[in-house]
């Protein structure tokens, strides 16, 4: 079976049309002779319900963006077949149109006198007028009428989502209300539709209040972008870990203590019968705000590894006992499924548990699958992997558990989201060479073929995730990630093939930035590569010499607690060394000034297409990232010739020799003051965009180019001393 991807390119190919700029690809779509020029449109008319009428308003303030036009909205007479339908036109003779069953599913029609969207259900309506919004968008760009497509589409899975840990963006512009409202409309644009998130305390408890602070959204707040999100066909979706990463919850107030597994921090105590009582009212908490959720998170992940072996004498008496670490796990889990079900039954709805279920497709402590006949298989299983291997979701299908899965853009996120983890191989860790995006489309087409294995249970869906620290410094460009996830769990991509990726990327650059011109597109989609091939330079130089600093928790040990004074001793080393092609000093300093050359020529090309694209706010992100690169390169090149200087130093005949140095230093100490001012500004400016601690990364540095300041300041003097002898 051919993918939406490739059904689409063969119809454009034998049409002879422009492309279809649409994010996710429609499933199938066939090109026609009539187009529709948006220009003559004197019409909206839509079925007359709440949902549909609040899809028609978001075309028509689309028009009034692409085209100019004040379209007014006329009701439709309500017919029997419960259709909902959706029309953009000059006049009342609509094409005729194939049927779409699906649930989310639509089918669009161009004629000469519009466009027609017809769906069974509301959300597909909405999707359909997404994909004409998109249209429109493309229309304008290119100064051409919408093509006369026939499409029928569909959603793959039924869940389409993005994930965040609230915990880990405390304090940034992610976690505020301003960026949630923004992410629900984006999200929407894209057809994914759900927000999931580990909450913590970014929810306030009415039955727990005591944990509230500075990080706590309202009630208020969560009531309106809940509706928000309800009225875009996205759900959001809370999950609250227990037993490990409930410290924000219990650990951070003094009303927490009673609940502690007071021997290890970060974990509620498995063993209090109360405990379970008092996750009973959280839950009962998050099932009255979070309305229109079907789910609720127990969380559940990673409890092992953070318990270690500091039990409380309570659990300790229990294994004493003869019960097993992992048997107290899986009560504990068995006890939140439960407290759910009692939690949703009090609220007179359905609300079906979801895990992590890491501790059992895993394989801590070498065991897999321990204890899971325990867990009822109303449970939904989360399924996070971050990096082959996918073989264990089928574990949990073939076990009768529904499937969640989750991937990650991740790791090298370190200027601009990383676009190709393939590259460059040598020195990475190797399953990190089938992460971020190969992660996001390998494991959605896994997903998709598990479902047709004939397993009890089915992956109902699947999202994308990044974290904090990877996705603040590169803010916001990871929405190349979570548009891709759309592109993979909507439709049914059948591989990651280099031409898909990249005929994607093309695609991303206009539909994301919202581009006006197709030049602004181009722009655009040649910065993304360009400035990613640099970034692998800057990772190949890294290898050799580990001067990215200020990064943590990254499981390629090529990027931990690097300093700038071992960069120096590495370069130092290399330079003792025979010259090895791919790996000498001199290729070094030739892949910086090549970086130099891109990242001067895109911080002055980015800007002048600013006034090109409507998605302004995003553009200035990604303008920031070759101011990024280009400060790391400068100071890549100040370390080689730091290196270089101290050894001519050291290697120095005589006192004239060294004297001579002087102006050398003198011009090094120059060059790390202005580096060091560079950075001062970069982490002003990483500060503003993003309000936090993404600028870490940045301080880091600064601390760092201090150190080196001092030592270069030192040999001018050094060479100054001579001088005077
Ligand atoms: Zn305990």
């Amino acid at each position: 079976m051919l993918g939406g991807v490739l059904m689409c390119s063969l119809a454009v190919r034998a049409g002879g049309v422009a492309r279809l700029d649409v994010i996710p690809a429609p499933r199938d779509a066939v090109a026609g002779a009539s187009a529709f020029d948006p220009a003559t449109a004197a019409v909206i008319a839509v079925s007359d319900n709440a949902e549909d009428r609040f899809a028609a308003r978001g075309l028509m303030a689309a028009l009034r963006e692409t085209h100019g036009i004040d379209c007014p909205i006329t009701l439709l007479a309500s017919n029997s077949s419960n259709s909902h339908q959706l029309w953009l036109g000059t006049g009342n003779q609509m094409p005729s149109i194939p049927e779409v069953s699906q649930p989310e599913g639509y089918a669009l029609a161009v004629g000469s006198t519009g466009v027609l969207v017809r769906a069974r259900d509301d959300a597909g309506l909405f999707y359909g007028a997404q994909t004409l919004i998109q249209l429109l968008e493309q229309a304008r760009r290119e100064h051409a009428p919408i093509p006369g497509w026939t499409i029928r589409d569909w959603p793959n899975f039924a869940w389409r989502a993005r994930y965040f840990d609230a915990s880990q963006y405390f304090g940034s512009v992610v976690a505020t209300r301003a960026n949630l409202e923004h992410e629900i409309t984006q999200l929407a644009r894209y057809k994914l539709n759900w927000l999931c998130f580990d909450a913590y305390n970014f929810v306030p408890f009415a039955s727990f209040p005591a944990c509230a602070n500075a990080n706590t959204l309202s009630l208020a707040d969560w009531n309106n972008l809940v509706e928000l999100a309800h009225r875009n066909h996205v759900t959001l979706v809370p999950s609250l870990q227990s037993f490990a990463q409930i410290y924000d919850v219990i650990w951070t107030c003094d009303a927490g203590k009673p609940y502690r597994e007071a021997t290890a921090p970060g974990l509620i105590c498995p063993s209090r019968p109360e405990n379970v009582r008092f996750l009973q009212g959280l839950y009962t908490d998050l099932i009255s705000v979070f309305k229109y959720s079907p789910v609720l998170g127990i969380g559940c992940s990673e409890t092992g590894m953070q318990w270690g072996t500091n039990f409380c004498p309570l659990c300790k008496a229990r294994m004493d006992h003869g019960e097993t670490e992992e048997q107290i796990y899986c009560k504990h889990v068995r006890d939140c499924v439960e407290a759910v079900g009692l939690a949703a039954k009090q609220a007179g709805r359905a609300v079906r548990p979801m895990m992590w279920g890491d501790e059992f497709y895993m394989g801590y402590n070498g065991k897999r699958w321990t204890g899971i006949e325990m867990i009822p298989t109303n449970t939904i299983m989360g399924h996070w992997m971050y990096w082959p291997s996918y073989e264990y979701m089928s574990g949990l299908l073939q076990r009768g558990f529904d499937v969640f899965f989750l991937s990650a853009t991740y790791q090298h996120n370190i200027y601009l989201v990383d676009l190709s983890p393939q590259t460059p191989s040598d020195g990475k860790w190797a399953p990190l060479l089938n992460s971020g995006v190969r992660n996001i489309a390998d494991q959605a087409i896994q997903a998709a073929a598990d479902n047709e294995k004939g397993f009890p249970a089915r992956v109902i869906g699947g999202g994308c995730a990044t974290f904090s620290q990877h996705d603040i410094r590169c803010w916001d460009t990871t929405w190349f990630a979570y548009l891709l996830q759309s592109e993979y769990s909507w439709g049914r991509p059948t591989n990651t093939d280099e031409a898909v990726m990249d005929s994607f990327i093309d695609k991303f650059a206009g539909v994301y930035y919202q581009a006006r011109i197709p030049e602004a597109a181009r722009v655009i989609a040649a910065a993304y590569r360009d400035l990613d091939a640099v970034k692998s330079d800057i990772e190949r130089n890294n290898y050799l010499i580990h001067d990215i600093i200020g990064l943590y928790d990254l499981q390629d040990q090529g990027y931990n607690g690097n300093t700038l004074s071992n960069a120096i001793k590495s370069i130092d080393a290399l330079a003792a060394q025979p010259q090895v092609p791919g790996k000498s000093l001199s290729e070094i300093r030739q892949r910086c000034e090549n970086a130099l050359r891109q990242t001067a020529a895109y911080r002055k090309q980015l800007p002048t297409i600013l006034s090109d694209m409507d998605n302004v706010e995003s553009l200035q992100f990604l303008i920031s990232a070759p101011h990024k690169m280009e400060n790391h390169v400068k100071r890549t090149l100040l370390l080689l010739d730091t290196s270089d200087a101290f050894r001519k130093m050291t290697s120095a005949p005589d006192a004239a020799a060294k004297e001579a140095l002087g102006p050398t230093f003198s011009d090094l100490e120059k060059r790390c003051v202005d580096l060091r001012a560079d950075t001062r500004i970069l982490t002003d400016e990483i500060e503003d965009l993003t309000r936090t601690g993404g600028a870490d990364f940045y301080r880091q540095a600064l601390t760092q180019l201090d150190g080196l300041q001092q030592r270069l300041a030192a040999a001018c003097q050094n060479a100054g001393n001579l001088e005077k002898r």
